[in-house]
């Protein structure tokens, strides 16, 4: 690589810089070209040189050109999302495979089957043609192993990955699945991987026994280079010293792998710990770590496993841990989707006729946090219809303009959205479907502009509420109001004044191109939002958790009272209970409920009755 050095840096910062070198044990030599100063230096692959451009006495770091010349970055800067069937690996959801080591019998896969389509699992896995330590190992059922494996995907929605040894199995593997295995055994068999990179298949490829990062992603390069860009990389453990886990998980694999290539990077905890306790506590760290998704052995009786028994979960430890790793998930940015399956299914028809594509209409532009909830919620293949207010979104779906709206309704640090709680009672349209955000509020500015010199602050003003803490140390600067952080933000980058910052989301500083001085301003990092999918109808037939109703209660000492006896008695648990005072009415409120019941099913109605005789008004919002 090439450091230039800045024309009036002092010795004791290129000194500083030769050390950092050494500490790296690179080699350098100087140049100086027409008065310039350079360092060239020699480099690794996957080194960050992240230290250097920091340096002080750094003005540019130019890195060697990619020896990934397809997987790596530079080439590619934008994520590469893998789809197998209506599943995306490496998009906003976190993708989760499950299922038995290896096909054993048509009862058994369907069995495990069931449980990883209940519990969340996103794509059944099992073996057909089993790679074995030993020869007189189980080998796999083969051909009658993959027939079992699509009749699975045909039950139950899931779409298949399994193992592929060898090129021979090309033909009936294309025939019977949606994904193929490459595992780790033959991370280095090149004619497999020219093979898989010849298919019209995605590939998931598993780290090498003891391969390296640069080993593995230049096998990756082979599938690529030879036309099938679909692929997502597994880490699954490497062989150390270590005995007491069946190999040693390496999880800074993930940071490493996502900053050298655009591919998906997934977890297997399962073969890399080799022991069922193991499991959950790594695959919890990986999501953490940045996964995009994790592959799981799971079997209904282990013990009777034909592989791997003693390292499959039991289906509702599995289930356990997608409860886990759905609350970890939005800390990171991300989003476990127990409906994915019903939900691409229903989202592919649109109720506004042929040739429409699919919409959800948000406020705002790309930047606002209600177009990443869209994207966590429905996937990349809705189109985002971009309108100026909350009100919009309602018109939008109400006129049929939009399938789906999506609202905030609750902020954890600032309490409710009441104008879109009021507009739920007027409008008739239904709460279906509820995603939470974690919401980082970055300050931005152009690079021209330091912190000492900001003296304007841009953002909407429940966003000025939400980083008070932050602002109050800044008690100089002027904040103007904008309609949202994107707008923020662009205001910004148009205005280029050099006193001009903005608080705005990670995702509009990048997209304007913006500097960030300082990330995570909100009060409290625990700053969630919840948000809204509202449309005329229900997503999908599927069971509901939760609904949303509001009502008005007579004015008589003890209503209110009667009202939550009724849901008391019936054990239903509320989980919001927030009243607001009746537009035009003085000191008259309404309560906003949300329960953990669907008020719609048949078994919930004689609760519902006694609701609507106990109360003046009632509407339900919606079950999701
Ligand atoms: C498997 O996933 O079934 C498997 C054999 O894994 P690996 O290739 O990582 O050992
Ligand atoms: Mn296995």
């Amino acid at each position: 690589m090439i450091i230039v050095l800045k024309k009036d840096l002092a010795d004791t910062e290129k000194q500083e810089i030769l050390l950092a070198l050494r500490a790296e044990g690179l080699p350098c030599t100087e140049m100086q070209p027409r008065g310039g100063a350079l360092l060239v230096a020699g480099s690794r692959p996957g080194l960050d040189v992240g230290f250097l451009q920091t340096m002080s006495g750094v003005s540019e770091v130019i890195p060697d050109k990619s020896v990934f010349r397809l997987t790596g970055r530079e080439q590619h800067p934008e994520d590469t999302i893998v789809k197998v069937g209506s599943v995306a690996i490496g998009g906003e959801r976190i993708a989760v495979i499950a299922g038995p080591c290896a096909v054993e019998s048509r009862e058994q896969a369907l069995t495990v089957a069931r449980a990883v389509r209940r519990f969340g699992g996103v794509i059944f896995r099992g073996g057909a043609f089993k790679p074995r330590s030993s020869p007189y190992s189980f080998q796999g059922l083969g051909e009658e192993g993959l027939k079992i494996l699509a009749e699975i995907r045909a039950e139950t929605g899931l779409p298949i990955v399994s193992e592929i040894t060898s090129p021979e199995q090309a033909e009936i593997m294309l025939k019977y699945v949606d994904m193929l295995q490459v595992g780790a055994r033959n991370m280095q068999n090149f004619e497999l991987l020219k093979c898989v990179g010849r298919l019209d298949r995605p590939v998931m490829l598993k780290r090498g026994l003891s391969a390296t990062i640069e080993e593995w992603l230049m096998s990756a390069e082979y599938i690529l280079s030879e036309g099938n860009g679909q692929v997502v990389i597994c880490e699954r453990g490497i062989r150390t010293y270590e005995p007491y886990t069946r190999n040693t998980l390496d999880l800074s694999a993930i940071p490493v792998v996502k900053k050298l290539t655009h591919l998906p990077i997934i977890v297997d905890p399962s073969h890399a710990t080799g022991m069922r306790e193991k499991v959950a506590p790594m695959a919890r760290a990986a999501v953490a770590a940045g996964a995009d998704g994790l592959m799981i052995e799971v079997h209904h009786d282990p013990a009777r496993a034909v592989s791997d028994g003693q390292q499959s979960l039991y289906p509702e430890q599995f289930g356990d841990l997608m409860r886990d790793i759905y609350v970890i998930a939005p800390v990171v940015g991300k989003q476990v989707d127990f409906h994915y399956l019903e939900k691409a299914k229903a989202v592919s028809v649109t109720e506004r006729g042929a040739g429409a594509r699919r919409s959800v209409a948000i406020a705002g532009e790309p930047g606002v946090p209600d177009h990443k909830a869209s994207l966590q919620y429905f996937g990349e293949e809705l189109e985002a219809v971009e309108t100026d207010s909350y009100r919009e979104v309602f018109e939008s779906v109400s006129g049929e303009d939009s399938d789906y709206g999506l609202i905030p309704l609750e902020h954890s640090l600032t309490g409710s959205v009441h104008e879109n709680y009021d507009m739920l009672i007027e409008y008739d349209l239904r709460i279906v479907g509820e995603i939470t955000l974690r919401i980082v509020h970055c300050l931005v500015s152009t690079p021209a502009t330091k912190l000492a010199g900001v003296r304007r602050v841009h953002s909407e003003p429940t966003v000025f509420r939400h980083c008070d803490r932050f602002l109050e140390t800044h008690p100089e600067w002027d904040r103007v109001a904008a309609q949202d952080v994107a707008r923020a933000a662009r205001r910004v980058k148009e205005r280029g004044e050099p006193g001009d910052a903005a608080i705005t989301t990670p995702e509009a500083a990048d997209l304007f191109g913006l500097q960030v001085l300082e990330e995570g301003v909100e009060t409290n990092p625990r700053n969630y939002t919840r948000f809204a999918v509202i449309a005329k109808n229900p997503i999908a037939d599927s069971p509901k958790r939760k609904s949303s109703i509001v009502y008005q209660v007579p004015d008589r000492p003890g209503a209110l009272l009667e009202t939550l006896k009724i849901f008391a008695d019936n054990k239903v648990n509320l989980v919001k209970l927030e009243s607001r005072p009746v537009a035009g009415r003085p000191w008259e409120y309404m309560f906003y409920v949300d329960l953990e019941a669907d008020v719609e099913a048949a078994d919930f109605s004689p609760v519902l009755e006694q609701l609507i005789t106990h109360t003046d008004y009632l509407k339900i919002l919606g079950s999701y």
